[in-house]
Parts: structure tokens; sequence; C-alpha cells
């Protein structure tokens, strides 16, 4: 594990939500999350708890946007959040027009699965790889 990973242990999804509402207060404008972890491994909910985190209202409006690839809250800063479980290789990241978004600088970016395509974030990226331990438990490491 490289020197600046943070491994955390969570045993239900409310303590995800917390550690990502609380994680949510260190961000800043322009701050890109790479969220990486099997089917079920808890990213959608850590991004309701970035969501929470940045004071945005309807938290049960957040779903996984695997049909529209992207959607947009609006909180203390606006929150985009996209999914690339459909996508299928590098073409399609530029055909839909993700790199436009990606790294706004008046934005958080998160994005679920990730790992599928490693080569189109930006340096200083936030990463964050989840994993299902047992039923309730997620280990969780950011770097
Ligand atoms: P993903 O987006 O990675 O597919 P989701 O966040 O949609 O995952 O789903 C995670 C599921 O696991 C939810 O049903 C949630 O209630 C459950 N769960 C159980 N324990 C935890 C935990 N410790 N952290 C996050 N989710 C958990
Ligand atoms: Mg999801």
């Amino acid at each position: 594990m490289s020197r600046n990973a943070v491994k955390h242990t969570t045993c239900s999804a409310e303590e995800t939500l917390a550690l990502a509402e609380q994680f949510a207060q260190k961000l800043k404008k322009g701050d890109v999350l790479r969220l990486e972890g099997d089917l079920g491994a808890g990213k959608t909910t850590f991004v309701k708890g970035l969501a929470r985190g940045l004071g945005i209202q309807d938290e049960s409006g957040i779903k996984s946007p695997t049909f529209v690839i992207m959607h947009i809250y609006q909180g203390r800063l606006p929150l985009y959040h996209f999914d690339l479980y459909r996508l299928e290789g590098a073409l399609d990241m530029e055909s839909i027009g993700l790199d436009e978004f990606l790294g706004d600088p008046n934005a958080i970016s998160c994005v679920e699965w990730a790992d599928k395509a490693p080569d189109i974030f930006p340096s200083g990226s936030y990463r964050i790889r989840m994993k299902s331990v047992s039923e309730n438990e997620r280990e969780i490491i950011i770097e």
C-alpha cells in the first residue's frame, strides 16, 4: 500500500455514508474521485455520503447513473456523478464527452468503475478502492 493510502473498514452502509460525508469536508473545487470496486462494493453508497457532506438535499435521488452515464447534483459545490460500467473502451469515453466535465474546476467529479478508464484521470485524483469483505463489511482504501 502506498504511503498516502489510508485503509478503513466499515460495518454497515451507514458507516460508509458517514465516512464519505466526513471525507467530503476536505474536498475542493476541481477534485476528482476515482471509485473502484465490484458491484455491491458500495461505490454509490459512498457517493450518497459525499452528497450529504456537500449539503445536497435529496439524497434519495442518488443512484448509479448507469443509463444516462452522468448526473449533476447541486450542493455547496456541484457534484458530477459518472458511472462507466456500460462503457466499452477509450473511444466511448471521448464520444460521450466525459473529458469536458471531468476535473471541471468549479465542481467535484466522482466516477464509479473508474478502473475501466485509468488513463483519463488527471494526476492528483483521489483513488478510492472498495471491497466487500462480508455481507456488511467493506474495506475502503483512500489514496
Ligand atoms: P456499488 O455502487 O459499488 O455497486 P452500492 O452502493 O450500490 O454499490 O451497493 C452497496 C450495497 O451494499 C447496498 O445495498 C448497501 O446497503 C450494502 N452494504 C452493506 N454493508 C455496506 C457497507 N459497509 N458499506 C456500503 N454498503 C454496504
Ligand atoms: Mg453503483
